[in-house]
């Protein structure tokens, strides 16, 4: 039986990106396997790239459409949607962010793993707000954290 909150390691296997994909441009890796009734991801992509044939049904992304927009990471309500961009030794993390005010491209925040804990300090390469007010911070962590860091602090020495 897993932990509650955390995802299985098999499940999770399951959802991230061939580093192919990675390595061209963003790409979203959408960590809901629930079979919950929502499909906001699925309506906001403007490309047809998230595959989720029903309503309950956990959704997928299709990487060779997937264009890193971005929509889809700032509409879940679950928080349940990153982006990764791998590039040589390194990777930038996108995640959502829903505090203010949004850490600043160039500041160093703390990068933090699924559970929370600090990983380690990383410096922001993009900050946005949606006209909603979603935030979506990006972060530069060396390639092996692309899938660990899921989350940002500001304050990265705390
Ligand atoms: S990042 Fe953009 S193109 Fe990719 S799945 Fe999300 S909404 Fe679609
Ligand atoms: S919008 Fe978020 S919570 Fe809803 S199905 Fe998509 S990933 Fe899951």
């Amino acid at each position: 039986m897993s932990e509650p909150g955390v995802m299985p390691e098999d499940v999770l296997g399951g959802l991230l990106p061939p580093d192919r994909a990675a390595e061209r441009h963003p790409v979203a890796v959408i960590e809901c396997h629930e079979e919950i009734p929502c499909d906001t991801c699925r309506w906001v992509c403007p490309v047809g790239a998230v595959i989720k044939p029903s309503i309950t049904t956990p959704p997928r992304v299709d990487w060779d459409r997937c264009t890193g927009c971005g929509t889809c990471l700032m509409s879940c309500p679950g928080l349940a949607i990153f982006m990764v961009r791998l590039r040589g030794e390194w990777a930038d993390v996108y995640v959502p962010y829903e505090f203010s005010p949004l850490p600043r491209r160039g500041e160093v925040v703390a990068a933090l793993d699924r559970m929370g804990e600090k990983i380690a300090e990383a410096e922001v390469v993009l900050s946005v707000r949606s006209r909603d007010g979603t935030g979506m911070v990006a972060v530069r962590v060396p390639r092996e954290a692309a899938h660990v860091v899921r989350a940002v602090r500001a304050g990265g020495s705390r």
